[in-house]
């Protein structure tokens, strides 16, 4: 079934078309990869389907609801949630305080103390552990590890509870036990019926994690299909290497 299907998704910044005309299909329930060189407009997508970018032209839909040029708040509210190429964890407040203001973020951090919510701080400690770092509660974020703001950042998009998660380099600048540690526990919220949209470089993990593989060139997709159709795809090899 589908999940996230695009039409013709279009946008320029300028005279570049950073999607081109992206009509692309994301299965419902599965892993999903979007791959593609540098500048081959994943980020910009990524963007466009979220809401933080209006695209020019073409539609985006989630599970048959047309979600186009919503606003972000509205397009997390239909169930998407997503995580951020550097992540965005506040430096200066504590790991759990994070993840309280991932639920109400436009509160101010005072009146978030006061009034935090019993049912939100147990869900908070319970995605902590999920991840693995709830020894890390009262902590600031600023002193966090890379791998462990990572770990955070999840948390801190499963406090919408959403049903598609686009994840925007998972293993971007980890370490190899982290990045292990990552794709299990994307398996395991898979399992449990999340679907993934996970843009990322590293080969490996691509095509060890995801059912269904999307490839960008120059803002447009040029393969769709299994790990091993896409690898061995010839439109992929050139993409990547010129040939
Ligand atoms: P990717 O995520 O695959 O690396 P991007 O979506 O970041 O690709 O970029 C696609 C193209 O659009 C690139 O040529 C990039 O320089 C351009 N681009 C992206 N964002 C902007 C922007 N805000 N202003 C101008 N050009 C942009």
């Amino acid at each position: 079934m589908s999940g996230l299907t695009t039409t013709g998704l279009t946008k320029s910044f300028g005279g570049v078309r950073a999607v081109d005309d992206a009509s692309v299909e994301f299965l419902d329930g599965r892993i999903n990869a979007l791959i593609g060189p540098n500048g081959s407009g994943k980020t910009t997508f990524f963007n466009c389907v979220t809401g933080m970018i209006r695209p020019d032209a073409g539609t985006a839909r989630l599970r048959g609801a047309d979600i186009t040029g919503l606003a972000p708040h509205r397009i997390a509210r239909a169930g998407i949630g997503r995580s951020f190429q550097l992540c965005r964890v506040f430096p200066r407040m504590t790991v759990l305080e994070n993840l309280l203001v991932a639920v109400r973020p436009r509160s101010p951090l005072g009146a978030l103390k006061r009034s935090a919510q019993p049912a939100d701080v147990a869900k908070a400690r319970d995605l902590l552990t999920r991840v693995g770092i709830e020894h890390l509660e009262h902590v600031e974020g600023r002193d966090l590890s890379y791998g462990q703001q990572k770990l955070l950042e999840l948390a801190g998009v499963l406090m919408a509870d959403p049903d598609t998660i686009l994840l925007d380099e998972p293993a971007g600048g980890v370490n190899p036990a982290l990045i292990d540690r990552i794709g299990a526990l994307v398996r395991e919220l898979n399992a449990e019926g999340r679907t993934f949209l996970v843009v990322e470089h590293n080969m490996d993990m691509v095509m060890s994690l995801s059912d269904h593989v999307v490839v960008f060139d120059r803002g447009r997709p040029i393969a769709q299909g299994t790990p091993a159709e896409v690898r061995d795809d010839p439109r992929v090899l050139e993409a990547y290497l010129g040939v």
